[in-house]
């Protein structure tokens, strides 16, 4: 086995054991690799956020769980608290278990779950950078709308494509998960240094030897809505509150989180009402897939802004038809802008919802 190579000290992505101090306090971030995690474990974490810091989880646009607001140092009983929710199980390859899959594809998790536990059991990878991502696709397509280093496609049960930088090759199910690691690897030993992704590679990069142009199938991201018996529930602003978990466990054992701001339901279609009443988003046509916040004041020490209520008030606003954009939009209280992602209409709350949404018909003209 080689040795775990150094990376720069600039790979900042956080984890549990090595949380990012960012504006508004400690911020955790708990990997879900494919998505699937149980309601009462959500249920713990939320109910351990509001403890410390933020009451809130919030969903990231690799399908993880992060928690935010919180003390820094984070007390030790909080650490061994979040440890007990069984979503650490490997100390050393905690950030780098970035592994998203289609998550209409149950039949996926075998694959993602070997690929997990080789992961972890391969030390010289501990040293992936954390912002590298894994992908579990089905045929038609999904997830690789997202941006992936290296992904393996699953188009038959005897046949696939590994996939990474544009380029792909045949693989067989039972070789994907090696092939994958395979250019992990292959990133590791020859991604010169301040290079995260596969995609910065230059075209003529040893990680990409073997593999030729290709053009897989792609999926758009699951919209809120039911997919047969299934629920796809939008997660208003991307944060789970205790009353979004506490109904999704009334109605499922485990849900599947998506990189889309919402959690799959199993069986959910003909609960659709009851988390409705909760708060979460049964259907597409609402706002609030496409507006998210940073948490805020009283969560965010440096905040004077309560950003939530004036994000739901937006999100109001353009469900009303109020409202002038069909663009993300992200609202946040000071200038820092925590959490604004590319692409998005950033509005800066303290005006109120008023304010916003005239300054977001500006931006958006
Ligand atoms: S943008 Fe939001 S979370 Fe960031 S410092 Fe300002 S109020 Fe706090």
């Amino acid at each position: 086995m080689s040795t775990t190579p150094a990376r720069p000290a600039a790979d900042r992505c956080p984890g549990l054991l090595r949380p990012h101090v960012a504006e508004d306090g400690a911020l955790v971030r708990l990997r879900v690799p494919g998505g699937v995690v149980r309601t009462d474990v959500l249920g713990r974490l939320v109910a351990l956020a509001g403890d410390t810091g933020a009451p809130l989880v919030q969903l990231t646009s690799r399908g993880n769980l992060q928690l935010r607001g919180l003390p820094d140092p984070l007390p030790e009983p909080f650490v061994a608290a979040v440890e007990g929710t069984g979503l650490l199980p490997s100390a050393s390859h905690e950030r780098v278990r970035n592994i998203l899959a289609s998550p209409l594809s149950p039949g996926l998790q075998p694959l993602v779950h070997a690929l997990d536990r080789a992961l972890c059991a391969d030390r010289a990878l501990a040293g992936l950078p954390g912002r590298f991502l894994f992908a579990v696709a089905d045929a038609h397509g999904s997830p690789l709308s997202e941006p992936y280093d290296v992904a393996y496609q699953q188009l038959s049960p005897q046949g696939g494509l590994l996939l990474a930088g544009g380029r792909g090759r045949p693989v067989a199910p039972q070789d994907a998960v090696e092939a994958m690691l395979e250019v992990a690897h292959a990133f590791l030993a020859a991604a010169p240094e301040g290079v995260w992704n596969v995609r910065d590679l230059p075209a003529d990069s040893p990680v990409l030897d073997g593999l030729f142009p290709c053009s897989p199938s792609l999926a758009p991201p699951l919209p809120p809505g039911p997919v047969g018996a299934d629920l796809v529930a939008g997660v208003p602003l991307g944060l789970l509150t205790a009353q979004h978990a506490a109904a999704l466990a009334d109605v499922a054992r485990f849900v599947v989180v998506t990189p889309w701001r919402s959690v799959l339901v199993p069986d959910g279609a003909a609960v659709a009402g009851r988390l409705a009443q909760a708060g979460l988003v049964p259907d597409a046509p609402s706002a609030a897939s496409r507006v998210s916040a940073c948490v805020g004041a009283p969560y965010c020490a440096k905040g004077e802004t309560e950003t939530l209520p004036v994000a739901r008030e937006v999100v109001r606003r353009l469900d009303a038809g109020t409202g002038g954009t069909h663009a993300p939009v992200h609202v946040v209280g000071c200038a820092r802008r925590c959490g604004a992602r590319s692409g998005d209409l950033v509005a800066v709350a303290p005006a109120g919802a008023d304010a916003v949404l005239a300054g977001l018909g500006a931006q958006g003209a």
